[in-house]
């Protein structure tokens, strides 16, 4: 499609804003909507409580059916409003209707539990016979795999007693975290005088231009968090040591285990993953060597880590759109018409205004309406990434949700970052490709290779870190800052060699960090999604048009299956080390492309 086929845009998309029509007309709509799907939660907790183990395969089919309505009109709902506030906070209508949404959802809750907990209850050979029968064959992997929680389950008064303890045993410290992060403030001075900072505020000045404004930013983070750190790290020790007496009493044999478990991955396979990122932490000290050069350092201090190095040129939303396009339908014309729609049926919204929530987002919003994008576009070749990471979402979203029903439309944590970091690269590719300014090619291959190192390395080094703070406890340490200090720099060591010199104040990098808080060692999914992306462009780089096909099933297979059965279908092998390699030898071409540039 040429430039001049789109809808003309001033700068910065200007009034491109998204139709919610589609969703459901109105929030009278989805109040009535909201009402009769709560009764059909009732009268479908009426009609099966206690009963589930006399189901047969079609009244189980019949049963799934129900509740995939019932979630598809939860979705819709629910979405409606959040997507109504996410344009505009200020927005009273929507506001009122999420209040009713949160409540309904904590009925709708409520009223299904039993059945779950009822399936996960049966005998073995029940359910497997069940799940067997021919009826329910779209969601038979989503059947057995709400079992695999069995043998860690509880009776069921030590599981009340459990979820009833939850919000002091455990919310209370990550509210108390989260609180005195967001309330930490430091006066700073970015030469327009001085004036109170957030941790985010200060953050994101490693992203400045100027040296001294990084250097300085950081340096007062880490005076301000300083005085807060022994709270932080006492909120983390009771969390851990909570998190370790409840791994005992439900028989998970590793901090991980159950993390494990969620997302679906052998410990074995996530420890030949972490170890073989581990050996290739060389290329990110390769790049960061040669970055101190370009800047005219003898070695990197930690704020010039993402240091800018000369953006690219701007790239005005019309033409980051027809960039987009252009790939994404050179890769397969079919994938760019599901995309092309995304913006035809005016299901993105991107245009920055205020009252407008930040950064960017793919919402599902249910397996029988189509996905949403917001967007905030400032004519940034970073915007045009994202463009492309969140219609790579899209794609999965749409597809699963053709070939799944809405319960098993939903793809595992791991994979759920693959399409869009896929997408990205393929933007990239053809970005490369087509750009003839030295600068902004030299950019766009940087921005490709730090987030690369943001996204595998340092989560990987996080979810080491985690792993350190987990034995100290369980070995009868509490984790002080002092301790947590020791093991967080010498991870940090191990990633970063001596090609960045860490400074003193990073002692409390962990500090403010909320995955760890918050959902424990999250972060490894992160590295394991970018590199089996990495991998899955190898094989399309080496396959061309026969690659097509079979990612577009993977696509189409959403929760339908685990994440190892998923990119076997590709040949991958998660019990190969070499597979990481493959990934990572990616990276090291980047690094290639990047000394180059
Ligand atoms: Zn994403």
């Amino acid at each position: 499609m040429t430039a001049g086929a789109l809808d003309a845009t001033g700068p910065r998309a200007e009034g491109v804003r998204w139709d919610l029509s589609r969703i459901v007309a109105d929030a009278d709509a989805a109040r009535t909507l909201l009402d009769e799907t709560l009764e059909a939660c009732d009268a479908f907790a009426e009609r099966y409580r206690g009963r589930v183990a006399e189901l047969d395969g079609p009244t189980l089919a019949a049963a799934l059916d129900e509740l995939a309505a019932i979630s598809n009109a939860l979705g819709r709902v629910g979405s409606y409003a959040g997507l109504r506030r996410a344009v505009d906070v200020n927005d009273d209508e929507a506001r009122d209707l999420e209040a009713v949404v949160e409540q309904g959802m904590v009925r709708a809750s409520n009223a299904l539990r039993f059945f779950e907990l009822d399936w996960i209850a049966l005998d073995d050979d029940v359910a497997e016979r069940l799940a067997d029968a021919p009826e329910v064959e779209r969601d038979r992997h989503h059947l057995r795999s709400m079992r695999r929680y069995k043998p860690h389950r509880l009776a069921e008064p030590e599981e009340r007693m459990l979820a009833e303890r939850g919000p002091a045993a455990s919310t209370a410290w990550q509210n108390l975290f989260e609180q005195t992060v967001a309330n930490v403030r430091a006066p700073y001075d970015d030469g327009s005088g001085t004036r109170d900072h957030t941790v985010d505020e200060l953050l994101a000045y490693v992203h400045n231009p100027k040296r001294e404004l990084r250097l300085g930013a950081l340096e007062t983070l880490y005076g301000a968090l300083e005085p807060w750190t022994p709270i932080l790290a006492h909120c983390y020790d009771s969390l851990v040591a909570d998190r370790l007496v409840l791994d005992r009493l439900r028989g998970y044999d590793d901090p991980m285990a159950a993390r494990h478990l969620d997302n679906e991955l052998d410990p074995a396979e996530v420890e030949a993953m972490m170890v073989a990122i581990e050996r290739r932490y060389g290329i990110a000290q390769q790049w960061f060597r040669h970055k101190a050069g370009l800047l005219g350092l003898d070695r990197l201090a930690l704020a010039d880590q993402y240091a800018p190095l000369g953006g690219g040129r701007p790239v005005p939303y019309e033409e980051a759109r027809a960039v987009v396009d252009e790939a994404l339908s050179g890769f397969s014309s079919e994938v760019g018409g599901v995309a092309r729609a995304f913006f035809d049926e005016r299901r993105v919204d991107a245009e920055p205004r205020p009252g407008k929530r930040g950064g960017a987002f793919c919402a599902s919003v249910a397996q029988d309406s189509e996905p949403y994008v917001l967007l905030n576009h400032t004519d940034t070749l970073r915007d045009l990434m994202t463009i492309a990471h969140e219609l790579g979402h899209g794609m999965h979203f749409v597809y699963s949700s053709r070939r799944q029903t809405a319960l098993s439309a939903h793809a595992p944590l791991a994979l759920c970052e693959v399409p869009s970091t896929f997408a990205e690269l393929v933007v990239f590719d053809r970005m490369l490709e087509r750009e003839s300014d030295p600068a902004t090619r030299a950019a766009l291959v940087r921005g490709e290779l730090e987030s690369g190192f943001a996204t595998v390395f340092r989560q990987t080094m996080m979810a080491r870190y985690e792993q350190d703070a987990y034995a100290l406890r369980a070995d009868g340490k509490a984790l002080t800052p002092d301790r947590l200090a020791e093991v967080w720099i010498a991870r940090n060591e191990q990633y970063y060699g001596d090609s960045i010199e860490l400074p003193e104040g990073y002692r409390f990098g962990w500090s403010y960090i909320p995955h760890f808080i918050n959902t424990r060692f999250y972060t490894y999914a992160y590295a394991f999604a970018h590199l089996a992306s990495l991998v899955l462009y190898a094989l399309y780089r080496d396959q061309g048009e026969a690659f097509v096909e079979p990612y577009v099933d993977f696509l189409g297979m959403g929760g339908a299956a685990a994440p190892g059965a998923q990119l076997q279908a590709f040949g991958i092998d998660l019990t190969d080390p070499g597979t990481w390699d493959r990934g990572l030898d990616e990276m090291e071409r980047l690094l290639s492309l990047a000394l180059e540039g």
